[in-house]
């Protein structure tokens, strides 16, 4: 087969956050890079994700601010500047919200945590006055702090991204990542079949790294961390933070509205590392009893309950807990990347972009005819309507 597309300086495989921050990063420095997709933009993960900014709390909440933390406070840094216009301009993203409550249940352990988190942050939480509180944490028996976590729309930035790119993200399947001289020979099936040499590959893929990796012949090993996320619809208000019991985040909500206007709940915290050991109806009566924990006096006649599944993709760790950083490792001309969190994508997109050597090339199109990838759904748009059920 002729070679169509002239030789790249890099090929992105999978374009979550992570693929589509450094797709962005590299056509900033003037690397010639093109993007393929196997299904929807941003399956998985980022399409999943809560949106959260971290500023580093749910890692300090024993007191200690540890290296992810801090690591944590710095990407939220980064992140004020692209909302702001700075070098990846991110203006267009929905802000959902520019701070999170946080608040405890009753006990000790929860009221050391919150201590913990006042002196372990860079980004200190502040006291909200009792009138001033929203009306969903009114009833909230002690302290009630604001957190300046803003929290996106991960939908509308995987949008922003994308559409700045079009023309340099194609639809395809990888189907071999041959060594070809100093390069590999990518064959990828799409809406027809096409080849790309490039420099380097970077891969992106979340959970489809590893079989990436060992398709390339550069093996690694990823672990999966299971969640079960629960999602609530109805006459709600728009609600974001995290309750604190102990040093765990027993749950933490973000919200959005449904297409048709509605308010859902999204989910996750403490409730999501467990539940995928439960089944669906213990599950449902499981987050229902913690919300009503932690939120006194919550009203939720005429809402809807409906959960997924997910896995977080990572690289493996011996003790099979969440690293501590955004990871990224590269053997010959392969790199593999997984951010970790979505706030740390653009963090180790810049770190991968500014390893490969600047160049003068000439920007990289998929010729025309190949097909784009969808932008995937959140989760609760995926869900058909028979999936929730009603809340008494
Ligand atoms: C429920 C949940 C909530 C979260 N909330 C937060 C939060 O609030 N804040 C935060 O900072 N982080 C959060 N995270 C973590 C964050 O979402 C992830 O770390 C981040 O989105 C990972 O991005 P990614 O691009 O590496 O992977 P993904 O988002 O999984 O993207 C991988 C992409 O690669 C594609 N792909 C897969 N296989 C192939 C293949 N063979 N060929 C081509 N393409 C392929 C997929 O279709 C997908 O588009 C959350 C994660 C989960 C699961």
């Amino acid at each position: 087969m002729s070679q169509e597309i002239p030789t790249l300086d890099a090929l992105i495989v999978g374009a979550g956050s992570a693929g589509l921050f450094l797709l962005d990063a590299l056509t900033r420095r003037g690397v010639s890079v093109l993007l393929v997709e196997s299904t929807a933009i941003g399956t998985g993960q980022t399409t999943s994700s809560q949106g959260i900014l971290h500023a580093g709390v749910k890692y300090s909440l024993g007191g200690i601010a540890g290296d992810d933390a801090i690591e944590a406070a710095a990407a939220a840094a980064l992140w004020s500047g692209m909302l702001a216009g700075e070098s990846c301009d991110l203006r267009q993203v929905r802000r959902l919200a520019d701070h999170c409550y946080l608040w405890r249940t009753a006990g000790l352990v929860s009221a050391a945590a919150m201590v913990g988190a006042k002196v372990a942050l860079r980004t200190r939480p502040e006291p909200v006055a009792k009138a001033a509180r929203p009306a969903w944490l009114a009833h909230v028996a002690g302290e009630v702090l604001t957190l300046a976590e803003t929290v996106i729309d991960p939908r509308s930035l995987l949008a922003v991204l994308a559409q700045r790119h079009a023309g340099r993200i194609a639809l395809g399947d990888v189907c071999a990542i041959v060594q070809d001289g100093d390069c590999r020979r990518v064959e990828i099936r799409g809406s027809r079949d096409v080849n790309v040499r490039a420099r380097h590959i970077m891969l992106t893929a979340g959970a489809g790294n590893e079989e990436l990796a060992q398709v390339a012949g550069t093996p690694i090993k990823m672990q999966r961390r299971p969640l079960r996320q629960a999602m609530i619809r109805g006459p709600l208000e728009m609600a974001f933070g995290h309750c604190i019991d102990g040093a765990k985040t027993r749950v933490t909500i973000t919200s959005d509205r449904s297409p048709s206007g509605e308010v859902v709940w999204h989910i996750g915290g403490q409730v999501a590392e467990i539940g995928p050991k439960m089944s669906a109806t213990d599950f449902r009566a499981h987050v229902i009893e913690e919300l009503r924990g932690a939120i006194p006096d919550l009203d939720l006649r005429g809402c809807a309950f409906a959960s997924y599944e997910v896995d977080r993709a990572e690289p493996l760790t011996k003790d099979g807990r969440r690293p501590a950083r955004a990871f990224a490792q590269t053997v010959g001309n392969v790199t593999t990347i997984w951010p970790v969190k979505l706030v740390l994508a653009p963090v180790i997109a810049e770190q991968v972009g500014a390893a490969l050597s600047p160049r003068k090339s000439t920007p990289a199109q998929w010729p025309p005819d190949l097909s784009v990838p969808p932008l995937a759904q959140r989760p609760w748009e995926a869900l058909t309507a028979d999936t929730w059920s009603a809340i008494s």
